[in-house]
């Protein structure tokens, strides 16, 4: 749309004078400049205090090893957009519906319905791809801008509305827009069809570019029009991103003239991302009219029954498993589960000293490691994890361990300290500051007590937002 002329003045004079202002639940309001967004730092500021007003409703799966991994695919694929220093932030979604979406400020969610669906890593990376070249092309912020009716508008609800083209999931949408016009907004800002060609071409680029085919895109745009025959109420992901007949054609065209290139090594080998594929869609429903052309059946019924707590059967499944499927790394995050079930201890450490080994990174071996003391009833932190609460706040599946850790041996210092993190990542603002003044009153004096100066150093950042 090129609509500069028609609302470039008007937004000259609107732009610097308004401020969005939305409410988070019962806690304080977020003001943002609406100016901001254009910057990459304004879309960060933007992005994290839209994660926070949202979080709570958008169905998190607290799953430490899909959380690592979804981080590492998009630090793979951010090196193929122009993302500049852009932080990532990898958020691992509950809903069985197959919809992705990023915000802006490097936000990207996933839903585990999508592995319903795509049966290679190259297919995961092809959406993931098209969402980061929506953020890398601006979409958000453009289509903004370009809106006449956002311009005329209050802009009050563009929280509201970033929201409903991001992630259209139920609730949360709808919750963030107050008024009519918002929804005429929303409407009006889900990504045009211009929008989604240029998203598919930049992103079939970096695909291969990631060393992953080219085709995956494609294979993914006909899952997708495959499911919205059988979609009676349409697609979450069609919805805000429309697909179009052009859409296929014009990428099928592209990927035509595309030169051959060998393709790298995924994240996880085969055997692996089927591994992790049949975690994901565990007790999810095959939608209406399609059948599973996947075979998960006994690693499903391995996690129905520790799900039943039947912990030692499930043990003797997994170890039936093929040894080249138990040894995959989704493999090895099982029988950590198991293992510390049942107490095969010196399992349970090797199989988290295999993963840290491969991926260093990776918060799930610190995370199990907790778990481990706890099982194990040894009342003192890992070293590590410590350093990692400092290096890592954002990561809400630090703070559930520390609570679990904290709960399992009564100190209420680290189960407030952990509440209080919990709570400003969810936008509880007066909530954060409750447990922080908790945590102060029975943080014992003999103790380092720089961890509630960052709690508080962070609190009073998203104050100042
Ligand atoms: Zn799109």
């Amino acid at each position: 749309m090129m609509s500069i002329v028609k609302t470039g003045p008007l937004m000259r004079t609107l732009v610097p004078l308004i401020f969005l202002i939305f409410t988070v639940a019962a806690d304080r309001s977020l003001a943002i400049s609406a100016d901001d967004l254009a910057t990459r730092e304004g879309e960060v500021v933007f992005g994290q205090a839209w994660l926070k007003s949202v979080r709570s409703r958008l169905g998190e799966r607290s799953d430490p090893f899909c959380t690592d991994l979804l981080e590492t695919w998009l630090t793979r694929l951010k090196n193929q957009f122009d993302l500049g220093t852009m932080p990532m932030t990898a958020l691992c979604l509950n809903s069985q519906e197959f919809n992705a979406f990023a915000a802006p400020g490097g936000i990207v969610g996933i839903n585990r319905g999508v592995y319903l669906d795509l049966d290679s890593e190259a297919e995961v990376m092809a959406v993931l791809t098209h969402e980061l070249a929506h953020l890398a092309q601006r979409h958000h912020y453009r289509g903004l801008r370009n809106s006449e009716r956002m311009s005329k508008g209050t802009l009050a609800t563009l929280a509201g509305v970033v929201a409903a083209i991001t992630t259209r999931q139920g609730q949360v949408a709808q919750s963030l827009i107050m008024g009519g016009q918002a929804a005429d907004a929303t409407a009006a800002l889900a990504y045009s069809r211009d929008y989604e060609r240029e998203a598919d071409r930049i992103g079939v680029t970096a695909l291969q570019g990631a060393g992953y085919p080219p085709e995956a895109m494609s294979k993914v745009l006909h899952i997708l029009s495959r499911k919205q025959l059988y979609s009676p109420k349409g697609l979450a992901f069609l919805s805000t991103h429309p697909l179009g007949i052009e859409r296929q054609s014009d990428l099928e065209a592209r990927i035509a003239q595309m030169p051959p290139v060998d393709n790298g090594a995924p994240v996880l080998g085969a055997v692996d991302f089927s591994m992790f594929r049949c975690i994901q869609t565990e007790s999810l429903q095959v939608a209406y009219g399609e059948a599973l052309d996947f075979n998960c059946k006994q690693v499903h019924d391995i996690l129905k029954l520790y799900r039943n707590e039947r912990f030692q059967d499930a043990l003797v499944l997994f170890d039936a498993l093929p040894p080249a499927t138990r040894d995959t790394f989704s493999g090895l995050d099982i029988e950590i589960a198991l293992t510390l079930k049942t107490q095969n201890f010196n399992r349970t450490e090797r199989a988290i000293d295999t993963i840290s080994l491969f991926y260093p990174s990776w918060l799930q071996p610190s995370i199990a490691r907790v778990d481990l003391a706890i099982a194990q009833g040894i009342p003192k932190l890992p070293r590590e994890f410590r350093d990692l609460m400092a290096r890592r706040p954002e990561r809400l599946d630090l703070w559930l361990a520390l609570a679990r850790f904290a709960l399992a041996f009564k100190k209420d210092h680290l189960l407030f300290e952990a509440r209080g993190w919990e709570a400003l990542l969810n936008g509880k603002l007066e909530a954060s500051q409750t447990m922080l003044s908790r945590a102060t009153k029975s943080w014992p004096k003999t103790l380092d007590s720089r961890p509630l100066d960052l709690l508080e150093k962070a609190i009073k950042q998203s104050q100042s937002i």
